[in-house]
């Protein structure tokens, strides 16, 4: 192993020739690199993370992908939704960081020309439940300063002419944008400010020592002041790698998605009233920022936590859930949703018909199978679903145990909380 110093503010490869500032392409090369603050995880919420306290201040700052490449798995897999904080009780966290989040990304989107449109929602009830709770996110919206109002039949047709409802909440302040174009500005930005971005980079162990936490990649040991585990799917393992016990399981639950055509079905975004026992939307459609229309997400417990087909089977991720007991609470409490989910999982008829609630005229033959991403979401042991974002503490680690949606949304907001509190501790060491 080659301990490079930690004078520089990243080791250079001295005495072997190599001039890469950082990486270093010799095999059986391990390189030691000292940084301040270490961010697992190369998804929206690592990268926001990193850019926000690159900004903020003057430190070291390396983020570990797994991956070949940043924007994987939940950011690059997503429905692409700007949410507008409708969904939120009003005062809550989840609502501050959404309504913050989502006027950052729009003006993070405007300066850097990102692909983005505040097209609005309409969100649909036909049901008496479903009018009271389009009643209920009428109110939090007004509350929450959200754009927003009741329309009838009438409106909702001109707006959607394929839509069905008896009456429909439209939501102006709702959009649309490409969140993997997002990811890549932040970490091009982030790079600009001297912060390493490396791919490829498994963290598969670490200890924790008097003065900074040892990581390691199988090309790379790292020494960092802080970490700052934003690893999705695999938080609450990594976090365990770091020491901490996590007090709670991240749950696989797989989206699937069919491309709808032709497009002209739905204009903008079209969403169900939802059922507000789960933190997932329901089935829905939305146009994509490049003009295609998709219609999901589903919500099926995955058999892997990146298992994006039906059948991807991992073993540990399978005894992971079953040992968990709030898995358990959770079958036990909403068993039928679960049933109804797998078998619109199963079954592309009944999925149709779960979609056809929204939009009646659409059959069979308009749905062409498209990608499925994977939710992260964090369950307590006495079977809650964490709805809003969840960050457990230890001396030079914070785990970002859950941050699902609307998290890509909020994302630049959560980036400037964990950046804020990632300099109090660099300042307290
Ligand atoms: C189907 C679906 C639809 C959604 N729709 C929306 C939406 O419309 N609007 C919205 O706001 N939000 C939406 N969300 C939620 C949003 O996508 C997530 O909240 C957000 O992307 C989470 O980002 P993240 O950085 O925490 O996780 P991720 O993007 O999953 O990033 C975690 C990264 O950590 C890496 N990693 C894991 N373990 C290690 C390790 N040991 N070493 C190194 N790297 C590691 C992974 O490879 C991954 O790249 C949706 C999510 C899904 C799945």
């Amino acid at each position: 192993m080659h301990n490079l110093g930690g004078t520089e503010p990243f080791c250079r490869c001295h005495g072997t020739g190599c001039a890469s500032r950082f990486t270093c392409n010799r095999e059986l090369l391990v390189l030691l690199v000292e940084c301040d603050v270490a961010i697992i995880g190369g998804g929206i919420v690592g990268l926001a993370a990193a850019w926000q306290l690159g900004r903020r201040y003057d430190c070291r700052v390396l983020v570990l992908e797994k991956e070949s490449s940043v924007a994987t798995h939940q950011s690059g897999r997503n429905s692409g939704v700007l949410h507008s904080g409708i969904y939120y009780r009003p005062g809550s966290n989840q609502a501050q960081t959404c309504l913050r989040g989502r006027r950052l990304m729009e003006n993070f989107c405007r300066a850097n020309h990102l692909p983005f449109e505040l097209c609005g929602k309409v969100i649909i009830g036909s049901t008496p439940r479903e009018l009271a709770r389009l009643n209920t996110l009428h109110e939090w919206g007004r509350a929450n300063g959200v754009q927003c109002q009741i329309i009838g039949q009438d409106a909702l047709l001109e707006r959607e002419p394929y839509a069905a409802g008896i009456r429909a909440l439209l939501v102006r302040d709702a959009g649309i944008v490409d969140f993997r174009s997002v990811v890549q500005c932040l970490t091009s930005l982030s790079q600009e400010q001297g912060t390493e971005v490396l791919t490829n980079s498994y963290v598969h162990r670490a200890h924790v020592e008097r003065q900074h936490i040892v990581l390691e990649t199988d090309n790379l040991t790292v020494h960092a002041r802080q970490v700052l585990n934003c690893a999705g799917l695999y938080a609450d393992r990594v976090a365990k790698l770091l020491g901490q016990e996590p007090t709670i399981r991240v749950l696989p639950f797989r989206g699937e998605y069919y491309a709808l055509l032709p497009r002209q079905y739905c204009r903008h975004l079209i969403y169900p009233a939802g059922d507000d026992r789960v933190p997932f939307l329901g089935v829905h459609a939305t146009r994509l920022t490049d003009g295609r229309v998709l219609c999901g997400p589903s919500a099926v417990l995955a058999l892997s936590r990146e298992g994006y087909k039906r059948f991807t089977v991992a073993p540990g991720d399978i005894l992971d859930t079953v040992l968990w007991p709030g898995s358990w609470h959770l079958a036990r409490s909403l068993w039928r949703t679960g049933a109804r989910e797998i078998l619109q999982s199963l079954s592309k008829k009944y999925y149709l018909r779960v979609l056809q609630r929204l939009i009646p005229a659409v059959e069979l033959s308009n749905l062409r199978p498209a990608r499925s991403g994977v939710r992260a979401q964090a369950v307590k042991a006495d079977g809650t679903m964490i709805r809003s974002m969840y960050v457990q503490e230890s001396r030079r680690a914070l785990s970002v145990l859950n941050a699902s949606s609307p998290s890509a949304t909020a994302s630049l907001a959560i980036g400037e909380t964990l950046a804020r509190d990632l300099i109090n501790r660099l300042r307290s060491d």
